[in-house]
């Protein structure tokens, strides 16, 4: 978990890769519904291009069909959801039904100044329908809204991993490390 512009896409790639599971990224699925123009794809583009989330729905459907898929039968890392307290729930339900339990909960915490800098960077690189000044505001404000509060739920159960997301790609990874293994090990 992390406000927009974390590194959280950057980030949960290293992870996945390190214990060998998929890395699932809601927000990858969806851009990449909408490059093929399918109904998923042009039903997220409204939400997306004005920097809303989904609805619930949508992104519940898409998560849960995409856990049952073989890859992730011995466990996966999920970028970009749940953002939702409703979104927490229905995971919850999934994973019961798939045997699955969550171990961990990364929260990459970073100062907002940095995060604007580092989206418009983003949008030069990428050139992301969401990544104009006006919706990247509109999304920190999102993410505050209604996913920040999850850190707290995911802290009451005892999962919150929360590392500073600034400095080095290659520093904030070894900081994610240092921080999963102390849990594995008490
Ligand atoms: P970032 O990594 O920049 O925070 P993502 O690539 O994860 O953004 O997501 C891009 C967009 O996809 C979000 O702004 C939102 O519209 C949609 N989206 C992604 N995940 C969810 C989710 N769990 N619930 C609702 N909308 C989502």
């Amino acid at each position: 978990m992390g406000p927009p512009g974390a590194g959280k896409g950057t980030q949960a790639k290293f992870i996945a890769d390190h214990f060998s599971i998929p890395a699932i990224s809601t927000g990858d699925i969806f851009r990449a519904n909408v490059s093929q123009g399918t109904p998923l794809g042009v039903e997220a583009k409204r939400y997306m291009d004005a920097g809303e989330y989904v609805p619930d729905e949508v992104t519940n459907r898409m998560v849960s069909n995409r856990i049952v898929e073989s890859d992730a039968e011995h466990g996966f890392l999920l970028d970009g959801y749940p953002r939702t307290l409703a979104q927490v729930e229905e995971l919850d339900g999934m994973i019961k039904q798939t045997g699955h339990q969550l171990d961990a909960v990364v929260v990459l915490t970073v100062d907002s100044e940095e995060i604007v800098q580092r989206l418009l960077q983003r949008a030069e690189i990428e050139g992301r329908a969401d990544d104009t000044e006006d919706v990247i505001r509109r999304r920190q404000e999102v993410y505050a809204e209604q996913t920040h509060p999850l850190i707290e739920v995911y802290k009451a159960r005892g999962l919150v991993h929360e590392v500073d997301g600034l400095g080095e790609v290659d520093d904030v990874t070894k900081r994610i490390f240092a921080s999963l293994s102390e849990t594995s090990e008490s």
